[in-house]
């Protein structure tokens, strides 16, 4: 028997989406990109004494809408806890966030994996979404031993999103984390951009032989690009069935992808894993959604992508691969739609075979 088949992978993934708010999560600094460094942190971001936190409601829409399009519990009831740590770029010694009750509970994401009609379906579950402000950065390189902090993006919104740990390959981990990021472009709440650390994923890897319980993780953080997510969850599950192998267990830390070496390597290991002490903010009352808000959010919902590939395939006859992949961003999808109510239902399939052929190829190039 090959050696690597008597390995089960395992992964679950937690991205960061940065929400297409026009202000901070709790203040009325804006968000935008690329400002002068500190120019847009006001009293409440830079933790002056006695301000107070006020919820910016665009952000909890924002979770509402991502809540509905994965068909998950949005809570009635949730909470805003204090994760309590110490770095120079979160200057009040606490990132707000939410801990024991998320305001997005369950739900799933379908995707596909592989391509044309060897492409398999996989559902991947989410365990929850909560929201949570971003910390400022810290900058090391122009400061020669010195580190500058710009808390421009300190209390910028973010969506954390959390996979149960459903993924068997990187091919399965890329997938979910392209559908997720077209997904949430789709539904309006995040730009996507990776560059710029709009959305960005932390993957936990561990191994197993098939049957036995789950393996210890290894959790590589910050990958913002799928071409890394790949080459280093790759990496990481060979060196973990190799240190196995040579009889040394995992231990469970926290790792960094290297793109330059194509290798992860450790940052902490989890023995010194921080205790947050979480506790509810008592500057913040509990967040309570109704139904009649959740109803006017859904309202405002575009067709999601999944809804309309079952219809383009009933409308217009085209196959489930073309289905998805007409649908692999709004603006493919919208740019068909457009088309093909021009051209009309008859010459549906020319219209996508030019819009996946030659109009992808053109704006590739
Ligand atoms: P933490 O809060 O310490 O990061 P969680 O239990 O919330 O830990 O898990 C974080 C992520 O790790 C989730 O996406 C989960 O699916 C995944 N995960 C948990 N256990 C494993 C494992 N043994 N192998 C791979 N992924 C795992
Ligand atoms: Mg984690």
């Amino acid at each position: 028997m090959n050696r690597e088949t008597q390995w089960e992978v395992v992964i679950g993934l937690e991205t960061h989406a940065q929400l297409q708010t026009k202000s901070k999560i709790f203040s009325g600094s804006s968000i935008a990109f690329g400002a002068e460094p500190n120019m847009q942190a006001n009293a409440v971001d830079i933790a002056l004494p006695g301000v107070l936190p006020v919820l910016n409601r665009e952000a909890v829409v924002c979770a509402i809408k991502f809540g509905l399009a994965v068909g998950a519990t949005i809570a009635p009831r949730s909470v805003f806890a204090r994760k309590n740590y110490f770095y120079p770029d979160l200057p009040k010694g606490y990132q707000i966030s939410q801990f024991e009750i998320p305001v997005v509970q369950g739900g799933g994401l379908s995707t596909r994996v592989g391509t044309g009609d060897t492409a398999t379906e996989k559902f991947v579950h989410l365990t929850r979404a909560h929201l949570e402000e971003d910390a400022g950065k810290s900058l090391h390189e122009d400061f020669h031993g010195r580190t500058g902090i710009d808390l421009n993006r300190a209390g910028t919104p973010l969506l954390e999103i959390v996979t149960e740990p459903d993924m068997r390959s990187s091919a399965e981990a890329v997938a979910y984390a392209r559908a997720l990021h077209s997904l949430v472009q789709w539904i309006g709440i995040c730009d996507g951009n990776m560059q710029e650390g709009s959305f960005r994923c932390d993957a936990n890897v561990s191994v197993r032989r098939p049957g036995e319980p789950l393996g210890t993780r290894r959790e590589i953080k910050n990958l913002n690009s799928f071409r890394f997510m790949q080459q280093a969850i790759d990496f990481e599950v060979q060196w973990q069935i190799n240190e196995i192998n040579e009889g040394r267990p995992i231990r469970q830390a926290t790792v960094l992808f290297d793109p330059d070496t194509g290798e992860t390597r450790a940052m902490r290991s989890k023995e010194d894993a921080h205790d947050y002490r979480y506790f509810p903010d008592p500057d913040l009352l509990p967040l309570e959604i109704r139904p009649e808000w959740i109803a006017e959010v859904g309202a405002g919902l575009p067709e999601l992508p999944q809804a309309m590939q079952q219809r383009l395939q009933s409308e217009y006859g085209l196959s489930a691969y073309d289905a998805a992949i007409l649908t692999g961003s709004r603006a493919m999808a919208d740019f068909f739609s457009v088309a093909v109510g021009q051209t009309g239902a008859a010459s549906a399939k020319l219209v996508a075979n030019w819009v996946m052929g030659e109009l992808a190829a053109r704006l590739n190039r």
